[in-house]
């Protein structure tokens, strides 16, 4: 009895009965393919198929299997699935959805590898969905960077924001040329300073709360008129309204938050910074703060993300020392 077991057959449609050769992953799983797809979609294939196969023609060297020759490739199976899939027509299969890091790079890889230039562009994309930023913005404008797509160059610059300015080692570092690196610190620096004008110039908030009965938790006012016992700010730091200083643990908030935003000006810092100041509010048990400042503070929170990313948003990187593709 053979210690290995047989291979497997892949699913639909890499089991359809008049495929005409056998791809067989490094895992073991056969895929039943019809040349003419692959040929058509990489010279790569054209030239391999072209080779001598069957038994009769040559070569007791190729396997054969259900009379297809069977051709070992080094991809597995997970990466040969996708890839195979995306060289089909529609009507066959459609594009798989990647999701992960890793099985991205791989089938791009993959693609590299066999000349699926049309592959290759789209794989890439599906790189650029939110899910797969968040996680790893860095690897992502790398890449976009190494395969010069622009938009998505500057798509994921902004991710990075997420990230501290010097951010630690990743592998796809390698990927980049020095300018391309500074020109994100760059990026990166200049959105954290443009959001430092937010602490000098107050006004999004007064024209937002007009007056200091519409943010009874930020002054620590009750309905009735009078003070909670909380600690006000005597610094003047945020002179908001005449007359009502702010809430000492507002004031330490706002410092602390634009502090963070130095090193991730993203709407990341602001959320936790929020809850953060959420949590100290709560533990000190005011009876008055308690209640109105979880609520208060998150609208506030809304509130600061939207006019950070409205200047995010005017930033951009500059790409002009970037060599494009045409
Ligand atoms: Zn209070």
């Amino acid at each position: 009895m053979s210690a290995s077991s047989e291979p497997s057959c892949a699913p639909s449609p890499f089991d359809h009965a008049r495929a005409d050769v056998i791809l067989r992953s490094s895992d073991d799983v056969d895929f039943h393919v019809f040349k003419l797809f692959l040929s058509l979609a990489s010279p790569f294939f054209e030239t391999l198929f072209d080779l001598p196969q069957s038994s009769e023609e040559m070569s007791t060297d190729v396997e054969m299997k259900d009379g297809l020759p069977v051709i070992p490739v080094s991809e597995d199976s997970k990466t040969l699935d996708p890839l195979l899939r995306f060289c089909y027509p529609c009507t066959l299969a459609e594009d798989p959805a990647l999701e992960d890091f890793r099985d991205v790079v791989n089938v791009l890889e993959a693609a590299k590898k066999y000349s699926l230039d049309t592959v290759e562009k789209t794989v890439c994309k599906s790189l650029f969905n939110p899910k797969i930023l968040e996680a790893n913005s860095l690897r992502c404008f790398a890449i976009a960077c190494r395969t010069r797509m622009q938009e998505e160059c500057a798509l994921a610059a902004r991710y990075t924001l997420w990230e501290p300015l010097v951010p630690t080692w990743f592998e796809e570092i390698e990927l980049i040329t020095s300018t391309e690196l500074l020109t994100l610190l760059v990026y990166h620096r200049k959105c954290a300073t443009a959001i430092q004008a937010l602490k000098t110039d107050l006004s999004w908030i007064t024209t937002e709360y007009t007056q200091s009965a519409a943010v009874p938790w930020m002054v620590g006012k009750t309905s009735s008129g009078s003070y909670c016992h909380c600690t006000r700010s005597s610094s003047g730091k945020y002179p908001l309204y005449y007359g009502n200083t702010v809430a000492q643990w507002w004031e330490a908030f706002m410092d602390s938050t634009f502090l963070d935003l130095q090193e991730k000006p993203c709407a990341e810092t602001i959320r936790q910074d929020v809850e953060k100041a959420i949590q100290s509010v709560r533990q000190r048990n005011c009876g008055h703060c308690s209640a109105v400042v979880p609520g208060g503070m998150r609208d506030f929170g809304t509130l600061f993300i939207n006019k950070v990313e409205e200047l995010i948003s005017k930033v951009t990187l500059s790409l002009r020392h970037i060599t494009w593709r045409p």
